[in-house]
């Protein structure tokens, strides 16, 4: 070992209830955790003991500790400290008040729990999920995770909502395990873009949602946690809501803004219990670039992986022919050129069949198991996403990035906002 990397490994003694927080931010930067002693977590995902974590350049990480313990760190930080104030105590409060929910409703053969986190961007709503649901799986239960935040979601990539049944705890570098995840296009990045489309798309993922929860009774006890995105003001606002309603959520976790929790209280039904919690002072804050970049990175990992686990995208042509390109959302019509019966607003949500064109190169095209070309199209989830790297109008050809190989699952393509840029 050079000089210079034996001058990076510290060893950090924590107390219990402590935390030692870190970044990484450097590019191409590596650091790695080894628990010598005791035991700790990162977000409820216990550490093996002995074994060594690895994280890459933008990685910002609580290990925290109940009862003591020794970790080791090697590598280039760029803010590392231990805190002794944590919310952690608090937010396994919370996961208790779940789990005796959880049993009353195991006795009763009920549905269990539904809690939503809501609160300001960059407070740790995504993190106290991923504690809360880690913390339910531990303890032997399969709780639905929804993630309606459909710009920095952890479930497929931006601009969906989703839902995945949790079956073992996060792991520290992949995060929870994305098999046979329930998505939902709405092909924006913030739930302002299309504000009806997108109560329509959270109506139809909670009318799954509740079906799923009908069929497994070990699913319908463990109840669900769903994230929110931060956007809680006007129009914002009414989105929680209304998925508080649309989802009949029974708790509502209001993190740092007691502004949000009052009119929370005084806006949602008397039988919703809206609690207030305090956010952790290790959250980071994401700046505007940092947040364009995390919503890249997932795109790109989408179709090419992860570094653990590389993935390795297809490239095909298809005719024009071949496919069914729809957008949502027509141009408005003047009130006095409505059709008898539309309603000024039902633009937004009308389902449009559009022919390639050059306007369309590096969107992604969510790829839609609608049978019918109609609203189905809008209320169909869908089996994943292409991205279109070039429009040859001569050759009437289209060129799609596709992590499978050709023939697409369905030939209905639905036009999404976002973009991507493959760099590959
Ligand atoms: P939100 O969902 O409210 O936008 P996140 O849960 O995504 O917030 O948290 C923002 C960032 O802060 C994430 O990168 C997360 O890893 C980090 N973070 C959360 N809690 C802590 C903590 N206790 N110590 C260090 N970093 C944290």
């Amino acid at each position: 070992m050079t000089e210079d990397k034996k001058s990076c490994l510290q060893e950090y003694k924590l107390e219990q209830d402590n935390e030692l927080r870190f970044e990484v931010e450097t590019k191409g930067e590596k650091v790695y955790l080894t628990l010598k002693s005791g035991l700790a977590e990162i977000f409820g995902t216990e550490l093996v003991k002995g074994k060594t974590y690895e994280f890459t350049s933008g990685a910002k990480v609580a290990v925290y500790t109940w009862q003591g313990c020794t970790i080791e760190v090697k590598g280039k930080t760029d803010v590392i400290y231990t805190a002794k104030e944590t919310p952690m105590i608090i937010y396994s409060n919370c996961h208790a008040a779940l789990e005796i929910m959880r049993s009353e409703c195991e006795n009763d053969n009920k549905r269990g729990p539904i809690a939503m986190v809501v609160g300001p961007q960059d407070v740790g709503k995504s993190t106290l999920c991923k504690i809360l649901l880690n913390y339910a799986v531990r303890m032997g239960r399969r709780p639905v995770y929804v993630d309606l935040d459909v710009g920095q979601g952890s479930i497929s990539i931006p601009g969906t909502v989703g839902a995945i049944v949790i079956e073992r705890p996060a792991s520290i570098d992949e995060g929870f395990s994305q098999e046979a995840p329930l998505v939902y296009n709405y092909g924006y990045k913030s739930p302002s873009g299309n504000s009806k489309l997108f109560s329509m798309v959270m109506d139809q993922l909670a009318l799954t949602v509740k079906e799923r929860l009908e069929v497994n009774k070990k699913t319908r006890h463990s109840g669900v946690i769903i994230n929110t995105c931060g956007w809680i003001k006007g129009d914002g606002y009414r989105q929680l809501l209304h998925a508080g309603h649309t989802f009949e959520v029974d708790v509502v976790l209001v993190l740092d803004q007691e502004r949000l929790y009052n009119e929370l209280v005084r806006d949602m039904p008397n039988n919703v219990k809206i609690v207030f919690l305090q956010k952790s002072g290790g959250v980071v804050e994401l700046s505007k670039s940092a947040r364009t970049e995390n919503r890249d990175q997932r795109i790109r990992e989408y179709f090419y992986g992860t570094l653990k686990n590389q993935l390795y995208p297809h490239s095909f042509d298809l005719k024009w022919s071949e496919i069914k390109l729809f957008k949502i959302g027509a141009p408005p019509l003047p009130d006095s050129c409505l059709p008898h019966g539309m309603k000024p607003m039902d633009h937004l949500t009308k389902v449009v069949s559009i022919i390639p064109s050059p306007g369309i190169l590096h969107h992604l095209l969510a790829v839609s198991f609608a049978e019918k070309e109609d609203e189905d199209i809008i209320y169909s989830h869908v089996a994943g996403f292409v991205c279109v790297s070039n429009v040859d109008t001569e050759r009437q050809t289209i060129t799609l990035l596709s992590p499978q190989p050709k023939p697409l699952p369905n030939n209905v393509l639905v036009l999404s906002d976002l973009q991507f840029m493959d760099s590959h």
